[in-house]
């Protein structure tokens, strides 16, 4: 259920091992490959792309990155993933990029995806035949008796509440970002991450012309109140450098997301799975949250081709422990940067102190900077098997 990165990549890779599947979307098609939505891929995600047949776009118009700014107290700091890691980096390819590549590849292979489905609904996950209802985009109402159901549907969606007796840990944060598109030609070759007294920015693009700006703002921000010359001033303001300014440009959209940590487990019951958004959501400082829906939707391919083709459950047992444990790893990075870099409302001067001397810790320390580099390109990725 769900025709985000990971019901969709999913679909893709059932498909590769010959296993059929359906993915049903209440949303149009259009609304999917237009949500604007993460940018950062890991080396491992941007890998596993490349492997099941979706890099041709990835290669032609991602752009690698080796390292972030770091900026606070006026200063700018590179940390360089390369010389810190192995030589790893992340690809700059927009969601809405990823999406329409996997709808495209599903579409000409004959896969079915059903947009715009009304009144879906899951039974019997706890026996062998699960059933998914919906009512098609035609108004014809369908039922389709399966071997597994994927919860793919996002945080929001429907599976997650499905599983009873589920566990739940939850951090909401007191501030929300202000995320705008711009049609303004990046003014940096990587992203700025700043820590600013007035509060977080991060300056990051989705092409050589597009530019993906968010500033932190309260979780009940008006959006109303942001003018484009009040964005911009602000922007300009909390990457101030000297000789150094934001390039301006008209704005596209805006729009505030929450930001919140939540984890739930485990991630299965009887012949529901869930996956990605629906299971976990990191707040976006890390760049995890598309990686970690690809990562789950990995391991759940692997342990559904053993399952339905040689009848072993094993790696469907051991299913949930194996992704939470990525989950939490993510989770705490996350969190970690969050906190390092946003202002919390009333936070005092000894909370700054404790801010600006992390991250002149993370700066100057070659050991506190490959912590940095290593969790921010990503962990080793789950093989797929083929
Ligand atoms: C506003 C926003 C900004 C973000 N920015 C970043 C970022 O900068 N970096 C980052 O790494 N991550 C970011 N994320 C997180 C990242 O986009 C998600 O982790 C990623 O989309 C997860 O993919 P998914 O397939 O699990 O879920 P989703 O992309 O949420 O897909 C779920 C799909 O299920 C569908 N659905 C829901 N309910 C139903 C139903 N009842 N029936 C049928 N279909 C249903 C939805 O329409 C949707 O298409 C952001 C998330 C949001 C919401």
């Amino acid at each position: 259920m769900g025709a985000g990165p990971a019901g969709l990549l999913l679909s893709h890779l059932l498909a590769t091992n010959g296993i059929e599947s359906v993915v049903v979307e209440n949303r149009s098609r259009e609304y999917c490959e237009a949500r604007q939505r993460a940018g950062v891929l890991e080396g491992g995600t941007a890998e596993l792309l490349r492997s099941v047949g979706l890099g041709k776009r990835l290669d032609a118009i991602g752009m690698e990155h080796g390292g972030i700014y770091l900026q606070f107290d006026g200063s700018r700091h590179y940390v360089d993933f390369r010389s810190l890691t192995d030589g790893r980096t992340v690809t700059v390819y927009a969601q809405t990029e990823v999406v329409k590549d996997l709808i495209a590849a599903r579409l000409a292979a004959g896969g079915a995806i059903e947009f715009s489905a009304t009144s879906v609904s899951v039974s019997d996950v706890a026996s062998d035949r699960p059933v998914l209802s919906y009512v098609d985009a035609d108004g014809t109402p369908r039922s389709v008796s399966c071997d597994v159901i994927a919860g793919c549907d996002g945080f929001h969606g429907i599976c997650r509440p499905l599983i009873p007796e589920i566990s739940v840990y939850e951090r909401t944060y007191p501030y929300a970002w202000l995320g705008v598109l711009a049609d303004a030609v990046p003014s940096t070759d990587e992203l700025i991450y700043s820590r600013h007294e007035s509060g977080f920015a991060l300056y990051s693009m989705r092409s050589p012309s597009v530019s993906r700006l968010y500033l932190q703002v309260a979780p009940d921000e008006k959006l109303e109140e942001w003018s484009d010359d009040r964005i911009w001033s602000e922007l300009q303001k909390r990457f101030a450098v000297d000789g150094w300014s934001v390039a301006e440009g008209p704005v596209r959209e805006k729009s505030v997301t929450p930001m919140r940590s939540f984890v739930s487990g485990p991630m299965r019951y009887g012949r529901l799975f869930l996956a990605g958004d629906a299971a976990h959501i990191v707040p976006p400082t890390g760049a995890k949250g598309l990686n970690l829906a690809l990562s789950d939707v990995v391991v759940l391919a692997n342990a559904l081709r053993a399952a339905l083709l040689s009848g072993s459950w094993e790696l469907a047992d051991a299913y949930s422990d194996t992704c939470l444990r990525r989950v939490w790893r993510a989770t705490h990075f996350s969190w970690w940067m969050t906190s390092m870099l946003h202002v919390a409302p009333g936070a005092d001067a000894f909370e700054a102190q404790l801010q600006l001397s992390q991250l002149r810790y993370v700066t100057s320390s070659r050991a506190q900077a490959t912590a940095l580099a290593e969790n921010y390109t990503g962990y080793r990725p789950a093989r797929l098997q083929t």
